[in-house]
């Protein structure tokens, strides 16, 4: 059996009854270095295994599995104890070498001995008395969380799952009689209980390694977003944004980093999520879909060049689909879809687009109406479709939809210029076909908006 023990910070008088108890019942005594083995001098002869501070990760490994064997041939045999400083289960280099002995040598029986960790310790040299939730850290993701006072344990589980935790630990009167520890989570707790939840070892791998979600956020409010975005959202250890789209998002964010950005710089934005998600959980957020007009393609390209990474693009509800059911015009006939922003694509070829789509007859999507770099492609894109189309196509204008300010206007191609100044980088609009009706004013909506049916 291997025992392993927690020595506490380093003064003599700090070890525990059933430490010392440990180490004399222990045939051979291990301890990660020279402190350690003066600590435990009165009581058993200690050896020193040696983990030197190397890079090279192959080599480190060949280290680990020598000590895990010496440790484990001596542990069959009898009581084996490896003592270290403070406590062996919180940050500890026993918890290395017991995961390298259960890999390898999984018939060893391991169990620790509590000592007093750095983290209590530190409370009676400060006089910080810690009254409420602390948080931990050495920077990793938070993989674990420790609940105390659950009256409610299995609705506390309920809404950590949300946030990404699948493996629980309901914990009652321990080093107590009648000690109880079990997976099954009660629904009641005792006054002497907690509750230790985590991510679960592939979820723990894939934080390792980083894991970057490009999350389409829907038009606005924030019922719209998902419930997987959420998720993602809520499981982010960074998220990056422009400051609109983390308004937006606000009332879901719970204790991740934020990152905020200008409108405009999204290669950067673009570049940071990449370099942050290899090592990372992170979320970049964009509007409506990422895939229409957004983020994603911009990522995956960075991405790409960076080399392999776990990237997952999360879908939003679109303008689109946001304008539409707001102008009560299903899209029933088939249909085009134009970005009027040169800014990717030249302007002769938004020309050839929008005259093909017209002369074809399908309804007409136009998405980014006043591209930031000219001012004028919209009058000129209506010119090329009125050559086309006759004045009382219906059109719709949707500003802001789901968003304050949100304005919807149902009129005709052969008046939408009247609307010209109020159309903005917000607004989407709808040109319907030969086959279109006019959009159909018995839609309601409880909310109060700005809507004007003008045939
Ligand atoms: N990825 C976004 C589109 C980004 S391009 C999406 O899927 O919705 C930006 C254009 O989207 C804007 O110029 C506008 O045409 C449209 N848009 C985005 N959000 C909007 C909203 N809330 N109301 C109306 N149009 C919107």
């Amino acid at each position: 059996m291997l025992i392993g023990i927690g020595l506490g910070p380093g003064n003599a008088d700090l070890l525990t009854l059933a430490a010392v108890k440990a180490l004399r019942e222990s045939k051979k005594v291990y301890v990660p270095g020279k402190m350690a083995a003066e600590l435990v001098a009165h009581y058993a002869k200690a050896e020193i295994l040696d983990f030197p501070m190397i890079q090279d990760e192959a080599e480190l490994s060949k280290l680990w599995g020598n000590n895990a064997r010496i440790v484990a041939d001596e542990a069959r045999e009898g009581i084996v104890s490896f003592a270290v400083i403070g406590d062996p289960n919180f940050f500890s280099t026993f918890s290395h070498l017991r995961r390298t002995i259960e890999e390898n040598h999984p018939d060893i029986d391991i169990i620790t001995v509590p000592g007093v960790s750095s983290i209590t310790a530190q409370a009676a040299r400060t006089n910080v008395s810690i009254e409420g939730s602390f948080i931990v850290s050495d920077g990793s993701p938070i993989r674990t969380k420790i609940i105390l006072k659950t009256k409610n344990p299995e609705k506390t589980k309920k809404e950590l799952t949300k946030e990404g935790f699948d493996e629980f630990i309901y914990a009652e009167r321990l080093f107590l009689e009648n000690e109880k520890v079990t997976f099954d989570v009660p629904q009641k707790g005792d006054y002497f209980s907690m509750l230790v939840a985590r991510r679960s070892k592939s979820m723990q791998t894939s934080q390792l390694r980083g894991k970057l979600y490009i999350v389409g956020i829907g038009p606005g409010a924030i019922e719209h977003l998902t419930r997987k975005a959420e998720n993602a959202l809520i499981e982010s250890e960074y998220i990056i944004g422009n400051g609109t789209y983390l308004d937006q998002i606000a009332p879901v964010i719970k204790n991740s980093k934020i990152i905020r950005s200008g409108m405009g710089g999204e290669i950067e934005r673009a570049k940071k999520a990449v370099e942050l998600g290899k090592d990372h959980v992170v979320s970049l957020i964009s509007g409506g879909d990422a895939n229409v007009y957004g983020m994603a393609g911009l990522v995956l390209e960075v991405a790409e060049k960076a080399g392999s990474m776990d990237i997952e693009v999360i879908p939003g509800v679109t303008a689109l689909s946001a304008a539409a059911s707001l102008l009560g015009a299903p899209l029933v006939n088939d249909f085009a879809v134009i970005s009027l922003s040169d800014l990717l694509t030249p302007n002769e070829i938004i020309e050839r687009r929008l005259n093909s789509a017209a002369e074809a007859d399908f309804a007409i999507v136009i998405y980014n109406p006043k591209s930031r770099s000219r001012r004028h492609n919209f009058a000129e894109a209506i010119e090329i479709i009125r050559k086309y189309r006759c004045d009382d196509t219906p059109v719709g204008i949707v500003k802001s939809a789901a968003r304050e300010g949100e304005t919807v206007i149902a009129t005709t191609l052969g008046r939408i210029m009247e609307y010209n100044d109020l159309i903005d980088m917000s607004t989407i609009v709808l040109i319907g076909n030969s086959e279109s009706r006019l959009w159909d004013n018995r839609i309601i909506t409880p909310r109060g908006y700005q809507r004007k049916y003008d045939y």
